[in-house]
């Protein structure tokens, strides 16, 4: 295949169906001629997750929980069956309970403060763990974030607090693995309607404020979503590293409603 990412290799993680920001990913890195691979979490999703990394040319799927570190590893065993480097991972992983994003934060238990920062930040420095021995000609390491890491949205509560550990996690990351070439981002993306984001009380609100009051007036799709993820999985990307970069139609700029929005 032609294209920029021609000749390279990536594990995508985090697959759950076709409005998943993991596909808008995976879907641009293969028309821009990215070799695939797929982890997805327990049997229930394989059957939708198999057909669509068909569509991309992959038949690499391995079932991992990125709770489970033997799973983690058997994933990476898996891969290095089958290829000998990787080049770029894409980790579109998150969790919690969603009884907990309503409300206030202020209610969040022990157990699933826990739990949501296994799955949604030590799972991706567990993956740079494994990732960087396969990655011996350098690497992209990318991952999925959210401003209610950087300012209180209603709601999202302990997903705020765990996306700014792992806004700081890619830093850190970036920090240790620079020498090897390997570079560690996270995309920022706007509201989009996922089955994640199901989970989070009001997102229709949420969604049509950021539409609202966004410079561009628009929310963002998983295509927009995936252009920045070609990028940053790229060559095109070579200088930058420990970067949260928002796609977010340019909401983050704004610190006051516009006169001529809406009510809603
Ligand atoms: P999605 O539901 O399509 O994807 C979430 C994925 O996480 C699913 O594939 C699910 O199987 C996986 N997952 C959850 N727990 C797991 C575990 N223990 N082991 C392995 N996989 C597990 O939703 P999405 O919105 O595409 O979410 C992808 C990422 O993007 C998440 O990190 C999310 O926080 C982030 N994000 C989403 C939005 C949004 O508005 N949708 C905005 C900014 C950031």
């Amino acid at each position: 295949m032609t294209g920029i990412m021609a000749g390279k290799r990536g594990l995508i993680m985090g697959l759950a169906n076709d409005r998943s920001l993991a596909w808008g990913i995976a879907k641009q890195l293969r028309d821009q001629g990215a070799e695939l691979a797929f982890s997805y979490q327990g049997e229930a999703l394989e059957k939708r997750v198999r057909p669509l990394a068909e569509q991309l040319g992959s038949d690499i799927l391995v079932d991992c929980d990125v709770s489970n570190m033997e799973a983690l590893d058997r994933t990476f065993e898996a891969l290095k069956q089958r290829w000998d480097r990787l080049d770029f991972v894409v980790h579109a992983i998150g969790f919690s309970d969603k009884n907990e994003l309503r409300g206030g934060y202020v209610d969040t238990s022990l157990e699933n403060f826990l739990m949501t920062m296994n799955i949604s930040v030590y799972s991706f420095v567990a993956v740079a763990q494994r990732a960087r021995a396969m990655m011996t000609d350098g690497g992209s390491l990318l991952t999925l974030t959210y401003y209610g890491a950087e300012k209180v949205i209603p709601h999202y509560n302990v997903m705020g607090v765990a996306k700014a550990a792992l806004e700081t996690s890619v830093k850190y990351l970036a920090a240790d693995l620079g020498r090897e070439n390997i570079r560690v981002n996270a995309i920022s993306a706007g509201p989009i309607k996922t089955l994640a984001a199901s989970g989070i009380g009001d997102f229709r609100y949420i969604m049509k404020w950021n539409e609202y009051n966004a410079p561009l007036r628009r929310n963002v799709t998983i295509e927009d979503v995936g252009g920045a993820g070609l990028y940053l999985c790229s060559d095109l990307a070579s200088g930058v590293t420990g970067e949260i970069h928002h796609v977010d139609a340019g909401y983050n700029v704004v610190g006051m409603k516009a006169e001529d929005a809406p009510d809603i």
